[in-house]
């Protein structure tokens, strides 16, 4: 009845080359998106962990990113334990704003002096420690104090501060803990001698 036409003849082979065509171009682009979709999640984890692991005011590590690679590699490790003297003033007369840049310059005043592979962290408040395996004298303590010393506040406003150093191989969390003791000991030491100035101490044998 219908005249013979070459479309009408393949109309089925052209219905399904069509159909194959279009579902394979949105089956592309779903992929596509979901590959997109994969490299943002991605990016946001590593950023999570990298977040998870820093001190947001210093950029340093934080406590338990220190901790965890600290511990992560059994070896003989020196500690340096510093905290500012008499933050407390520093607050009081820069306000809090002014004590936060206080701690943003201690921290880029230890990046300046720490030796290559040393770890760098912020511990809390005006509290850091660094690490670095072996015990020679990598940093020379005086140096790093008369760091903190030449930072020029607002107002000319200085500071100095106090640090405890101890060495202990550390292979276990109890080790950690009576490496972290006795540098803290040193530093109270320090502190209670005068200030300014820096304690090395042997650890003892038993923990806390
Ligand atoms: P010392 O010489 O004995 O170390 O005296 P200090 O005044 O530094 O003593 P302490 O460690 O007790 O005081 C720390 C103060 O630091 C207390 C707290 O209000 C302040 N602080 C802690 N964290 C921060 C912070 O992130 N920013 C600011 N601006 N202040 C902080
Ligand atoms: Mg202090
Ligand atoms: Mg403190």
């Amino acid at each position: 009845i219908m005249p013979y036409h070459i479309l009408i003849e393949n109309s089925t082979l052209l219905g399904l080359t069509f159909e194959a065509v279009v579902s394979s171009l949105a089956i592309g682009y779903r992929v596509r998106l979901l590959a997109q979709a994969r490299d943002r999640a991605e990016i946001a984890e590593a950023h999570a962990m990298s977040m998870a692991d820093t001190d947001p005011l210093t950029g340093l590590l934080n406590r338990r990113a220190f901790l965890r690679t600290l511990l992560e590699r059994n070896s003989n490790w020196t500690l340096l334990l510093l905290d500012i003297d008499h933050f407390k003033r520093v607050n009081d007369s820069l306000g809090h704003a002014g004590g936060d840049e206080a701690i943003v310059q201690v921290a880029r005043a230890l990046q300046r002096k720490m030796p290559k592979g040393a770890l760098l962290a912020r511990m809390g408040g005006e509290e850091f420690a660094i690490a670095y395996r072996g015990d020679m004298m990598l940093i020379e303590p005086d140096e790093l104090l008369a760091e903190i010393r030449s930072i020029d506040l607002r107002g000319g406003y200085r500071i100095t501060a106090s640090m405890g150093i101890a060495n202990r191989n550390v292979a276990s969390d109890d080790d950690w803990k009576i490496l972290y003791r006795a540098a803290d000991m040193a530093l109270y030491r320090a502190k209670s001698d005068g200030r300014d100035r820096f304690i090395r101490t042997r650890p003892q044998a038993k923990a806390a």
